[in-house]
């Protein structure tokens, strides 16, 4: 996931569990899908299938968007979607920007009388240009807020902002807290450069005080000039402030070799069980192929793309072919903005085809904990509602309007009811977008069981409709 306060699904909302919890006490059980739902968890617990798809996935290693990696991502999935007897299997083109982290990321704290200068564990945002060949070093000035750098003013002019507003550990919603302190990572490096800043340092977006950098996307405003952009870890981040605190004519050294490298093909890849009767209606699982490149984006979101992968490969596997077209989509280039989701809602291939529900499953490979339904009359809601007693062995434990993502956005604008299987993330953002995103930090079970939500609810909406 990469913009988080723009993202419906960072505001769960929490107000709204009391809604759902009358919803549930309100529906008569309905168990008439409780043979399928059974089948599909006994097939899907006896092993740990999804979680052989995302080792296959990411042993192509990371899959920043545009890059070769990604490209084989493309390929081996398609290859996958054929092998389990998916459906029409196929590849939509997706043009996107392509972004070369380069290889030297480095920063280093100096004060006036100290004998040695600090390093700090640094990482390029995603899209940032690089610094001069050599580097460049700037005085520093930190801040809390897009806000404190307009009030600092001609202030920032010529120096380095260090954005220190940590995520609100206070929230219970990991997602939420992301998304409160995103906007520094997102539009820091803009808002400083309209003072005159030469570059920005952000403090890493997680609740773990670690050495890690934890990069994702920056956007460029129009008409600004373009300055480097780099995460710093929570550790490195704290020290920074101490040394800000206890020294004077405190000056950072930054050299950073990443730039934009023009403009590639790519694709969106889709397979799918074709409906027996409404082919052209469809509930559309998916994640996202491309990755952040520090680690192998296991949990963001080659978890995403294998429980969608799994769940329409389980209802093949059972016979259980429904009425309408269950088909999984991985999207590329979620990380860098979405343009593959918006691909997929406006290519030609869309012609006659109705997206009724839109899952999306990008928060990691974690064991759920509910369902998120969304739609502007509540009735997908409900509906999901009457199976309550259906998902609560698995662990949904609640069941609450939202769900979606970026990918899916566009889909959910021309009438889609989004829908995501909520998960135990309270350690997704320790991982998130930085080396520590790798296979092991997956648990295969937790991931399966994801998969089997996400077949049973496929299944159910694509038999009965919205
Ligand atoms: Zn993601």
């Amino acid at each position: 996931m990469s913009k988080p306060f723009l993202r419906s699904k960072t505001a769960l909302p929490v107000a709204a569990a009391g809604v759902a919890a009358l919803v549930l006490a309100c529906a008569a059980p309905d168990t008439s899908y409780r043979g399928a739902v059974d089948r599909i968890r006994d097939a899907g617990l006896a092993g740990e299938r999804a979680f052989t798809f995302l080792e296959r996935i990411t042993s192509v290693g990371p899959r920043l968007t545009g890059s070769p990696q990604a490209a084989a991502a493309v390929d081996l999935t398609r290859d996958l979607m054929e092998e389990l007897g998916l459906e029409r299997v196929h590849t939509e083109p997706v043009e996107v920007e392509r972004w070369v982290r380069g290889d030297v990321a480095e920063a280093e704290v100096m004060a006036a009388g100290a004998r040695s200068a600090v390093p700090l564990e640094v990482c390029a945002l995603g899209g940032s240009v690089g610094t001069p060949v050599r580097g460049l070093t700037a005085p520093v000035v930190e801040v809390r807020s897009l806000e404190d750098v307009s009030s600092l003013g001609a202030a920032v002019k010529g120096k380095i902002v260090f954005f220190n507003r940590p995520m609100d550990r206070r929230n219970p919603d990991p997602f939420a807290a992301y998304g409160g302190a995103a906007d520094q990572r997102v539009s820091g490096a803009s808002t400083a450069a309209r003072h005159g800043a030469v570059a920005v340092l952000v403090r890493s977006l997680t609740f773990r005080r670690d050495r890690y950098p934890h990069t994702g996307m920056l956007r460029y405003e129009p008409g600004v000039l373009r300055i480097p952009a780099a995460a710093v870890s929570t550790a490195g981040a704290d020290r920074l402030s101490e040394i800000l605190i206890e020294e004077r004519d405190v000056e950072i050294s930054l050299r950073m070799d990443c730039r934009s490298d023009g403009r590639v093909l790519s694709a969106n890849v889709a397979g799918e069980l074709t409906g027996s009767e409404l082919g052209r209606e469809i509930v559309l699982v998916g994640g996202h192929l491309d990755s952040w490149d520090l680690g192998v984006g296991a949990h963001d979101d080659a978890a995403g793309c294998a429980a969608a992968i799994e769940a329409v490969a389980l209802l093949r596997d059972l016979g259980l072919r429904p009425r309408r077209t269950v088909r999984a989509v991985l999207f590329m280039d979620e990380e860098f903005g979405g343009t593959g989701g918006r691909a997929y809602a406006a290519s030609p291939e869309r012609k006659g085809e109705r997206h009724i529900v839109a899952a999306e499953s990008d928060r990691g490979g974690f064991a759920p904990v509910g369902l998120a339904v969304g739609g502007s009359r509540g009735q997908a809601l409900e509906r999901v509602s009457r199976y309550a007693s259906l998902f609560r062995p698995l662990g949904v434990a609640f069941i609450v309007p939202g769900g979606g993502g970026v990918d899916v956005g566009p889909l959910v604008e021309r009438g889609a009811v989004p829908a995501s299987v909520l998960l135990n993330a309270q350690t997704y953002f320790d991982v998130h977008h930085s080396a520590l995103d790798v296979v092991d930090r997956v648990h295969p079970r937790e991931l399966e069981i994801q998969a089997v939500i996400l077949a049973a609810l496929a299944y159910i909406l694509a038999q009965e409709g919205i």
